[in-house]
């Protein structure tokens, strides 16, 4: 059912359809390309949606929900879980087909459709368990309640890293509370949320419940700007984060925003060093440091530091960089060009300021095809633009520190807030540093760790609003109150009834 392209024979596969009002609608208003990263193939042709195409997404998004939201949470659950159990009896493929778009290695992109799978499980879970309160007024005879209901039509729009695995945080939660969803996978890498379409029209979703469009930026602001949108919620960068939280401004509409990070990862001598040097390294060369929470920055203490920041160079010199079908492949290559030539520029930039590299800094020109980039450590200083700014590729900060009170304030020192490490085995200082970092998760004794419970999301420029978990449920309702006046009393119509 679903075709990836196993021999890889650079034929493309036609992907020029969109999934619309539960039919596969040819047209567009021009095509793109879809690039393997791997071999720089052009493997599969896309569309461009038209603005008649949103249109008609969202036209049939609001007359299913007229429908959906009266659909009990019972039924809702049902076609999450066959959902879940199709994602996993298609993994393999589905992996591949992410592997071909995004370039991470095939197990990474694996793995995270399982989470994808457990997401849509724990929000199915939910479907029928999204409750209200009664509320005690202040008078005896009146009965208050609330209930909560779903927004409407949302718009979800995804970034190129981890396609299916992200959907999966917003559209869980927005399915399970009864919205119909219209979803934007980003234009570098369509086809996975493409052929998953195919999934949900084969499990049963009712026509027009979840549409597929696709297309770049332009399709992306027709979308979220449609007056019929009653939520956004957008994973991507802080710049195009700030131009939609704009428009959602001016249409008075919610969004969640899941953005980039500068997330740190702080060492202490009294860690297990055996098990940070690990967390260390796969915090930032895991998905090539493609990743939004990466830990991209290292912060060790003075006692420890050289021999740490040998290890972790070391290790870095030693992964395993090729083919991301290939099991052993340990990194695969840079998504494109584009964001190579910005990591190389970022590295330069480093150097100039008088930051030292300590392993990688160039292109691996030893692989046949892609741009990969041989895993780097630079030695940097608080404030330089390598330490505050996100490369989203493998390149790792060290930082030196000698103080709790100096790690908390480089830590929280940038623009960021999605994430932070703390290695130490004293429990008290854990818990007193997860306090005093400013962001959304704090991993104490692990890194890049994800639970379908646990709520994610960040602060400062990382963006705001929770995904996964009952908050990130709960982003997809809001709350109706409902009260009933049981006396037969006669009010003064002209003043305030309390
Ligand atoms: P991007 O902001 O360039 O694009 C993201 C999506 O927005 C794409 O689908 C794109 O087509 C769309 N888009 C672009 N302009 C738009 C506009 N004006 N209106 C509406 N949609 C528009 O980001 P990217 O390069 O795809 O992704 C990389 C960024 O995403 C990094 O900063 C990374 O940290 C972040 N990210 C965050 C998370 C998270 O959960 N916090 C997860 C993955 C990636």
């Amino acid at each position: 059912m679903i075709e990836p392209d196993p021999a890889r024979s650079g034929r493309a596969l036609d992907y020029t359809r969109q999934f619309i009002g539960g039919e596969w609608i040819p047209g567009g208003s021009g095509s793109l390309d879809a690039v393997d990263p791997y071999t720089g193939d052009v493997w599969a042709s896309l569309t461009q949606a038209s603005r008649s195409d949103i249109d008609q997404a969202v036209q049939t998004a609001s007359e299913a929900f007229a429908e959906w939201r009266r659909t009990p949470g019972v039924e809702r659950a049902r076609l999450l879980y066959a959902l879940a159990d199709a994602i996993e009896a298609n993994v393999d493929e589905l992996a591949e087909l992410e592997t071909r778009d995004n370039g991470k290695i095939y197990r990474e992109n694996r793995n995270q459709l399982f989470f994808a799978a457990r997401n849509y499980r724990f929000h199915a879970g939910m479907a029928d368990k999204l409750t209200g309160e009664t509320k005690p007024l202040d008078r005896y005879d009146t009965v208050d309640f609330t209930i909560r209901e779903p927004y409407g039509v949302v718009a979800l729009i995804t970034a190129w890293n981890s396609p299916l695995q992200t959907l999966s945080n917003k559209l869980a939660p927005a399915l399970a509370a009864g919205n119909c969803p219209i979803i934007k996978p980003s234009e570098k890498t369509s086809v996975s949320t493409l052929a998953f379409g195919r999934l949900l029209e084969e499990v049963g979703f009712p026509k027009g419940v979840v549409s597929v469009v696709t297309g770049g930026p332009d399709t992306g602001r027709s979308l979220v700007s449609h007056s019929g949108i009653a939520k956004i919620s957008f994973t991507g960068g802080p710049a195009t984060a700030a131009v939609i939280a704009g428009i959602a401004a001016g249409n008075l509409v919610p969004a969640t925003f899941e953005l980039g990070g500068k997330s740190a990862n702080v060492v202490f001598p009294d860690a297990d060093l055996e098990r940070a040097l690990p967390g260390a390294v796969s915090g930032i060369f895991a998905a090539a440091g493609q990743t939004c929470v990466a830990g991209s920055r290292l912060l060790v203490h003075d006692e420890v530091y050289d021999d740490f920041v040998a290890a972790v160079a070391e290790r870095a010199t030693a992964v395993r960089l090729g083919d991301p079908m290939d099991p052993d492949t340990q990194m695969g290559p840079i998504i494109d060009r584009g964001q190579f030539e910005r990591i190389i520029g970022m590295i330069e930039e480093a150097k100039q300021e008088g930051a030292r590299v300590l392993a990688g800094g160039s292109r691996d020109e030893s692989q046949p095809s892609g741009y990969f980039m041989r895993p780097t450590v630079i030695e940097a200083e608080p404030g330089m633009a390598i330490e505050q700014e996100e490369v989203f590729g493998p390149v790792l900060s060290v930082i030196r520190f000698s103080t709790e009170d100096e790690a908390i304030q480089i830590a929280n020192g940038t623009r960021y807030g999605l994430a932070a490490g703390v290695w130490t085995r004293d429990i008290n200082r854990a818990l007193r540093i997860a306090k005093e970092f400013q962001c959304g998760t704090v991993w104490v004794n692990t890194y890049r760790t994800s639970a379908a419970q646990a709520p994610f999301g960040g602060v400062k420029q990382s963006g705001y609003g929770r995904e996964r978990g009952t908050d990130g449920l709960l982003e997809y309702t809001r709350v109706k109150n409902t009260m009933i006046d049981l006396s037969d009393d006669v009010r003064d119509p002209f003043v305030l009834g309390t």
